[in-house]
């Protein structure tokens, strides 16, 4: 039978808008030590805007409404706040054909006749097509785009830190956890500016899905490191499922990380991952 701390436990968690899975969570809550997050959508709102279009000779509505079709069939954030600026600027979203997602770099597909390429610098890399140097020091989120082969624009693209992020990593190590890990698939530029300003221990960015997998074998070599993974995205579930504990942001996450993972946030608030640790801690207290 389980103890009747486990149910004291898993429903002061709740009471917290934080689901554990089952009993065995809290005691593995109980001793993780080593927290990895992903960054957007986990330490960022995850709610892009964009900020500016710059093209290289093409008239920018024109160059926007070929992007935003692409955009169109997709679900990432990024996309959305693409397809988002096209509607404001009343622009008529285009249909695009044979596209492609692809993952951790965009999209790729046809729009008038023409192969539009939108994503990252990697994505084109991918397909051997130069962008403007200037670029690798812009230190934001950026769609670059290439039409037909040729680099034809970016879009510069702003989220936010969410507000509790600092305070819940200052937390995180009020509750001993001795490591904090940020891992994400956006620029390393960002990636690192993000970390700085809430104090992360460690941050990689420019990181494959697969990247992200290996990051945390890596950490799990290492027998003391007790690791919890926190993200939202479809893309982090095998990560989800790998770590000790697997957590996910409930309210905006994919249906596949709340399936996958062992504790779902239903608030979205990153320091519930302190107030989690600290209940499963305090639980074990009365188990044990
Ligand atoms: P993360 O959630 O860690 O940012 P993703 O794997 O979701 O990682 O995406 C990695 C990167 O790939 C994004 O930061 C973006 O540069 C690019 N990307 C992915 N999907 C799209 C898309 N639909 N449109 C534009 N860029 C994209
Ligand atoms: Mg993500």
């Amino acid at each position: 039978s389980i103890p009747l701390g486990y149910f004291g436990g898993i429903g002061a968690a709740s009471r917290n808008g934080i689901l554990f899975k089952g009993g065995n969570y809290l005691d593995a809550m109980a001793k993780v030590n080593t927290v990895v997050m992903d960054k957007t959508g986990t330490l960022t709102e995850g709610v892009f805007k964009v900020q500016q279009v710059q093209t290289q000779d093409m008239d920018s509505n024109e160059f926007i409404a070929l992007v935003a079709a692409l955009e169109q069939k997709s679900t990432h954030p990024i996309a959305k706040a693409v397809v988002e600026y096209a509607k404001e600027q009343n622009q008529k979203i285009l249909d695009a054909t044979e596209v492609e997602e692809i993952s951790g770099h965009g999209l790729k597909g046809m729009v008038n006749n023409s192969q539009v390429l939108a994503g990252n610098i990697k994505l084109l890399n991918k397909f051997n097509i130069n962008t403007a140097p200037e670029l690798q020091d812009i230190i934001e989120t950026i769609v670059v785009v290439a039409i037909n082969g040729q680099y034809a624009g970016h879009i510069t693209i702003a989220d936010q830190i969410k507000s509790d992020a600092q305070f819940a990593i200052e937390s995180m190590r009020e509750q001993g956890v001795s490591q904090t890990v940020m891992l994400s698939g956006d620029k390393n530029s960002i990636t690192q500016k993000v970390a700085k300003s809430i104090n992360i221990d460690n941050a990689y960015g420019d990181l494959l899905p697969e990247d992200k997998v290996t990051h945390v074998e890596t950490l799990k070599k290492d027998e003391t490191k007790i690791v919890a993974f926190v993200g939202d995205g479809i893309n982090d579930a095998p990560v989800l499922a790998l770590s000790d504990v697997g957590i996910a942001m409930g309210g905006m996450g994919s249906d596949a990380a709340i399936e996958t993972a062992d504790v779902v946030i239903q608030t979205d608030q990153p320091s519930k991952i302190a107030t989690a640790i600290k209940i499963s801690r305090a639980t074990k207290k009365v188990v044990w």
